[in-house]
């Protein structure tokens, strides 16, 4: 850092400023730009992609410096937010023209990833939550607040564990922390890797204003971690949060339990291959019309109920839109019409919507009476509290009407927003600069022909203001003694007269006034809407959950969902059951449903089925059926009987976790914890394939162990599909557990899959069929074959010698399923294609030995595949 006496004043500021802000990007607004100095500057410039220049570059230590014109400054902030930085926005407080001195700079806002609002029409149907945290030694709790900037959502609980933190933290999709110094290290370093930013509040600085949000919270802890993230968006936004609604208590236990990996692995909201919404539930039931049911679409989804009475309701009023196309049809054309009220109104609170967005409310209010009259026609018992919650707020609508223009321009300072008749004294002023363009033409016509110069005329310009315009040619006619030369140009003089100055600035008050009088007027209609915030949020509620209940209703027909029948004795019986999104994809003629009976007698369902059979696809498909059940939805099926289950758990997937560096099968079996834990009764296990990441016996005799112990002590509805084709002997000792499999056929020694899922185990486990689909060579298959019929005989690990068993083996045939004939011969090491004479090198004796040891059941194809890759390149050796 440069030494501090030698710095200019200006970057004395600077550092000044800077000082406060460590961890920011400082935009230091000089004249029409924002510019960013020193490491700021280097840093940014890469991430911004802007030129790197230097503040006095002949000194001895240049300042490394970049900037961003001001007008653009929006997309540079975006992209820094982004990527997860804090950017400081550094004003000019006072005009430069009339400063003396230095201009005072001080910063109005920093903007961090979960306090940004202005995130464009992409997110419009995303939230971003800024989360605050606080730790409680005594009590051991935490409390736990998250707000939504640009709606005013304020929300709190009180957490025991990091797990449940974390996975809060997840579900919300949060991109910010905010944490008090209790907070262990530990707890922030695993923000940190889940790349979420932490930032750090300790002191609370106490509000009168924001004091009445935290009223009536059930604990300490709760109100603390409000009132910590209350300060940190105060300092950290700097103006009016009119708009943030009273913080609300919240039990995550009120809610269907679902661990974030869950969420994730059932690709919920997000995809787990492209991170996008295609592909997943939401993007299927995403039949909203307003960006606000967007949002509450998504929120529902994480959050499914356990309340059966709330479920009914949803259930009812969905089902009565579905009944009444006709209604819904009008409805959902007036939905269509209501804009973002929730983000009109903390840009109302903000003080930074424009006309426009005033119009834009308007329009969304002229929608209610519509909304009410459809909703009117239908069940009342049932819509009714809906109906009640829709408060027109026509005051606002009808102030907007009398007050704004009907397309008013985009600032609010040059004037044209306000409409004529509403103000006396604005009226007036136009009256002036219409009689005064009036009479500017009046003067254009009497000076022609007080001249005879047919082509002079009247303009204006920013500079000269107005003046009369005389072609070259003509000059030689104009009377000398009242004509005042302004201006030449190639081919003309401009030039004003005493009358028309005098006149000019009669005009140009008349416009100045007036355009002060509209924005002091705006600021009065935007300070009046202000005070209807409140009522707007609700209309806004109202408004969003209806357009919700419209969507299940239009995806409930579109796709032929069915109103699943609630029970509380453990009754779970899905006849003809579909994976939508899957469904979807496909296409309905290719899709084959399949039935999940598991009534109270039924705990575990134990899968078998050949690899692509469709195992996973079947236990995902009764997953995503009980969140649709419980978010109120209807469900993919021809008839279905569902409990309500408190939480699901799910082992799914191989993936690696990436994020911590855990091996799969350590996640696997923290996963697995997780859900022998924290399961009861009325949860619902998927195990997929459990044990797979590690050696055959080992995996088997955990997975059997597993199942044992959730039959025997925990009772949750579990699905198990497995490719240990033992396990399925089970049924014999665990009453509860039933056998099914997904059925396949063979024809002409071809797997053929079907898809279907019967009673019963499978016959056997096809991993062989599967290899040799993946194009294995025969020989290798044929082998694989007497090996499997060896195990199955004795049921003990191989104890043959293998290379002599190979060895006596005739040549082999090249396979008939690979078109690479040279890649199969290979395998025995004769490139030439000439019989083999010499005998078996040490080398391939132990490739051999290695194959015969391969036990092909606990091996994917891909694995498979990658063996033989590594069995050619060592033979060619
Ligand atoms: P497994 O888990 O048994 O290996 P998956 O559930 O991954 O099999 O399914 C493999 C593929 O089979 C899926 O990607 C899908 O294309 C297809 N599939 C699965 N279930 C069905 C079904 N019920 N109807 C039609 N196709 C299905
Ligand atoms: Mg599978």
């Amino acid at each position: 850092m440069a030494n501090a006496t030698k710095l200019t004043p200006m970057m004395q500021q600077y550092q000044a400023v800077k000082d406060q802000y460590p961890d920011a990007f400082l935009m230091y607004r000089l004249g029409d730009f924002y510019e960013l100095f020193n490491e700021d500057a280097i840093k940014g410039s890469q991430i911004l992609e802007l030129t790197l220049t230097s503040r006095n570059r002949n000194s001895k230590d240049p300042i490394p410096m970049c900037g961003v014109p001001h007008r653009a400054v929006q997309n540079y902030v975006d992209i820094l937010v982004d990527r997860g930085y804090k950017v400081a926005i550094c004003e000019q407080m006072e005009d430069p023209k009339l400063a003396k001195g230095m201009v005072k700079r001080s910063v109005t806002q920093l903007i961090t990833p979960g306090t940004r609002t202005e995130s464009g029409v992409e997110n419009a149907k995303n939230n971003n939550y800024l989360t605050a945290l606080v730790y409680d030694d005594q009590t051991k709790q935490y409390g736990f607040a998250y707000a939504e900037l640009s709606t005013g959502e304020l929300k709190t609980s009180q957490l025991g564990t990091v797990d449940t933190i974390i996975n809060e933290a997840l579900s919300l999709q949060t991109k910010e922390v905010v944490v008090d110094a209790k907070v262990s290290d530990a707890l922030v370093q695993r923000f940190t890797k889940l790349g979420i930013l932490v930032s750090h509040q300790d002191e609370i600085k106490s509000m009168a204003e924001t004091s009445y949000l935290t009223e009536g919270l059930p604990s300490a802890v709760q109100k603390r971690s409000v009132a910590i993230l209350l300060t940190y968006i105060t300092e950290t936004q700097k103006r009016d949060l009119a708009h943030l609604q009273r913080a609300v208590a919240y039990e995550p236990s009120a809610f269907l339990k679902m661990d974030h990996n869950s969420q994730y692995n059932l690709e919920l909201t997000q995809n787990i291959r492209t991170k996008k919404k295609s592909g997943t539930l939401l993007w299927l039931l995403d039949n909203t019309k307003t960006a606000m049911g967007g949002r509450k679409l998504k929120r529902w989804l994480v959050r499914p109920l356990i309340d059966r009475q709330t479920i009914t309701n949803r259930q009812n009023a969905v089902a009565e839109l579905l009944n009444h196309y006709f209604e819904r049809s009008q409805l959902t054309d007036a939905l269509v019409k209501v804009y973002d009220l929730e983000r009109l109104a903390g840009r109302v609170a903000f003080g930074s919507v424009n006309g426009r967005d005033l119009i834009q409310l308007k329009t969304s209010l002229d929608q209610i009476p519509q909304i009410k009259y459809c909703l009117g026609q239908l069940d009342q018992k049932i819509l009714g509290p809906i109906d009640a919650h829709l408060e027109p707020v026509d005051d606002v609508s009808r102030l907007i009407e009398a007050a704004i223009v009907d397309e008013p321009p985009i600032s609010v300072t040059e004037g044209g927003i306000i409409k004529d008749g509403y103000s006396h004294q604005l009226d007036q002023y136009r009256d002036a600069m219409q009689n005064g363009k009036q009479w500017l033409a009046e003067l254009e016509t009497r000076e022609r022909k007080a001249t005879g110069i047919n082509n002079l005329k009247i303009g204006y310009n920013h500079v000269f203001g107005y003046y009369i315009e005389v072609t070259k040619v003509n000059l030689g006619k104009l009377p000398k003694d009242r004509y005042q030369r302004k201006q030449t140009l190639t081919n003309a003089e401009r030039f004003s007269t005493p009358e028309l100055k005098e006149r000019e600035s009669l005009i140009l008050e008349a416009q100045e006034k007036s355009k002060s009088l509209e924005y002091e007027l705006f600021v009065e209609v935007r300070d009046q809407v202000k005070k209807s915030i409140q009522r707007l949020q609700r209309l806004a509620d109202a408004v969003s959950t209806l357009d919700v209940l419209q969507s299940f209703a239009n995806v409930s027909e579109e796709y032929r969902l069915v109103r699943p029948e609630l029970n509380d004795a453990h009754d779970l019986e899905i006849i003809d059951g579909r994976h939508p999104v899957v469904e979807k994809v496909m296409g309905r003629q290719s899709y084959v449903p399949n039935d999940v009976k598991m009534n109270s007698d039924t705990n575990v369902l134990l899968i078998t089925g050949p690899n692509m059979s469709g195992k996973s696809t079947y236990m995902r498909q009764l997953a995503l059926t009980v969140v649709m059940t419980q978010i109120g939805c209807f469900v993919p099926a021809k008839s279905a009987k569902m409990p309500i289950f408190d939480q699901i758990f799910t082992r799914i997937g191989a993936a690696d976790d990436l994020i911590s560096g855990e091996s799969t099968f350590m996640v696997e079996m923290k996963e697995s914890n997780q859900a022998l834990q924290q399961a009861t009764p009325n949860s619902l296990i998927l195990f997929d394939e459990l044990g797979r990441g590690t050696a055959t016996y080992d995996g088997m005799a955990l997975a059997q162990s597993i199942i044992e112990y959730v039959h025997n002590y925990i009772h949750a509805k579990t699905l198990f599909s497995t490719h240990y084709h033992e396990l399925t002997a089970l049924d014999q000792e665990l009453a509860q557990l039933k056998n099914v499999h997904v059925g396949a056929s063979e024809k002409n020694g071809e797997l053929v899959f079907l898809h279907k899922v019967e009673p019963g185990a499978a016959d056997k486990s096809y991993g062989i069929h599967v290899a040799k689909i993946a194009g294995l060579p025969a020989p290798l298959l044929q082998r694989a074959d007497v090996i499997l019929k060896d195990l199955e005989a004795h049921a003990s690990p191989i104890e043959s010698q293998p290379q002599a068993t190979l060895a006596a083996t005739p040549k082999p045939a090249p396979a008939s399923k690979s078109g690479d004939a040279d890649g199969q011969l290979a395998l025995f090491a004769e490139p030439d294609r000439t019989p083999r004479t010499e005998p078996m090198s040490k080398n391939d004796q132990r490739i051999l030995n290695e194959l015969a040891q391969t036990d092909l059941m606990s091996l994917t194809p891909m694995d498979v595949m990658n063996r033989v890759y590594e069995w050619k390149r060592r033979l060619k050796k």
